[in-house]
């Protein structure tokens, strides 16, 4: 075989087309590579991994190779694989969640995202803190590069020894593009007024494939853009949405204790209560407060929970029992199909008040109120939560605990507020 193979080193990018990497690599020997590395990925999410690994393998065998899937830290088995295969480089895309390791031999492409982190800038060149001036300095840059095509033809994979994935249909690229052409068909007019009822399958669903990477950020905003084009719909407020997809991996960049610590300080010196009991009951839907357990049940059932039940179950959780973010999140990275450490992070220090655009401390959402004007019919509530036992807290009282502990905190900022 003429060359030696570059190794291309899929990560949350499970895909063929738009993956810079794999189109620099195309045309000489490579051999793709997966690192399955179980630390990396939400509990929740192996059997979908195994799923979307099988649909890369067999979109790899199409074009007369495969894929390889080793288990281990890419720090260690990449190296190794280099070794076994005579292969001098290692190419991959950026991944602001998962840097790459040190001094690795070859190349990094861009990431998946829209625009590479420090892309979208302030006036003083530094990252923009709160959403909706990101989001408008977003819309006056130039639109992102379009996607790569898929490799028409890919140079010769040798063989090296790995597992081959296992797994059924139901996921990869082919699947997930037909979803996001259905949504941009049906979905995308009446987006913004069916998006925030729970009851509805208002939104597109592409977090699941955006997650694993079937689909690129660039994909989806180019594919709506055609869909907006000449036609009445929603389509602006769904590039919106993807927007804060990109603000959560931009602000993860910048700050990479995101998943670990306050980034507003003040918040170290809250009071979090250290309450196992009230967790338990939160996490299996027993608050007695009918929209949190009807979402934290569907989360259970489905591995998914509506937006905004997420966000009025992770205020509940965080301002009204007084429990510490992380342990939010933490049940969200193991149970979610769509976990993604950006955007877990970013969103739960947003419902949290402790991030850089966050909600404000003191509006505190009311759970009968959320209900009342978002599933004022009861849909949502009756499938997931026809019956509930009383609660566990009195609103009111646990609101002005809340908000007198807020107020003894040293000098707060009140950060700027931005509803999504
Ligand atoms: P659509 O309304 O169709 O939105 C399209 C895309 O826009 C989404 O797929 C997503 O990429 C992006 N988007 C939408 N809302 C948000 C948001 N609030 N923040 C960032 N990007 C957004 N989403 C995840 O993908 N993984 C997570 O781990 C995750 N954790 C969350 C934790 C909390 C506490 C909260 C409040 C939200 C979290 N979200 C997370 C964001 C959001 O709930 C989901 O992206 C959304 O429900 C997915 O459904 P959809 O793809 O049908 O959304």
């Amino acid at each position: 075989m003429a060359g030696f193979p570059v190794v291309v080193w899929f990560r949350r990018d499970l895909r063929l087309g738009d993956h810079p990497a794999l189109a620099a690599a195309a045309k000489g020997p490579l051999l793709p590579v997966f690192v399955f590395d179980e630390t990396a990925w939400g509990r929740a999410q192996l059997p979908r991994l195994a799923a979307s690994l099988f649909a890369l393998d067999t979109a790899f065998r199409a074009k007369g190779g495969r894929l390889v899937v080793r288990r281990g830290k890419p720090a260690q088995v990449l190296p190794g694989l280099m070794a076994e295969t005579g292969a001098r480089q290692v190419f991959w895309n950026r991944d602001p969640a998962e840097p790459a390791p040190a001094g690795l031999p070859g190349r990094e492409f861009p990431s998946s995202l829209l625009f590479e982190p420090g892309g979208v800038r302030n006036a003083e060149g530094g990252p923009y803190k709160v959403f909706t001036p990101y989001w408008k300095a977003l819309r006056r840059l130039p639109p992102p590069p379009r996607p790569l095509p898929e490799p028409d033809r890919l140079g010769p994979i040798p063989e090296a020894a790995g597992e081959s994935p296992a797994g059924t249909g139901a996921a990869g690229e082919a699947t997930a593009r037909a979803r996001l052409e259905s949504f941009l068909d049906a979905g995308l007019a009446g987006y913004l007024e069916r998006r925030d009822i729970p009851a509805l399958a208002g939104t597109s669903g592409l977090s699941v494939p955006l997650a694993f990477g079937e689909l690129s950020a660039r994909q989806v905003w180019w594919a709506t853009v055609a869909a907006m084009a000449g036609r009445e719909n929603d389509g602006e407020g769904f590039l919106r949405q993807l927007a804060w997809r990109e603000f959560a991996y931009h602000s993860l960049a910048v700050f990479p204790q995101l998943p670990e610590r306050n980034l507003n300080e003040s918040f170290d010196a809250y009071p979090w209560r250290d309450d196992p009991q009230s967790l338990a009951a939160w996490q299996e839907g027993r608050t007695g407060f009918p929209l949190v357990d009807a979402g934290m049940r569907e989360l259970a059932a489905t591995g998914t929970m509506h937006n905004r039940v997420r966000m009025v179950a992770g205020s509940f959780l965080v301002r009204l029992l007084g429990i510490h973010w992380r342990a939010g999140l933490a049940w969200f990275r193991d149970r979610l199909l769509d976990h993604d450490p950006a955007l877990n992070a970013m969103n739960w220090q947003w419902v949290a008040g402790t991030g850089i655009d966050a909600q404000p401390f003191f509006r505190i959402f009311n759970p009968a109120g959320q209900a009342a004007r978002h599933d004022p019919d009861g849909a949502y509530v009756r499938r997931w939560a026809p019956q509930g036992p009383a609660p566990i807290l009195d609103y009111t009282q646990a609101r002005r605990q809340a908000l007198a502990a807020y107020r003894g905190l040293p000098k707060i900022k009140p950060p700027t507020h931005a509803d999504h």
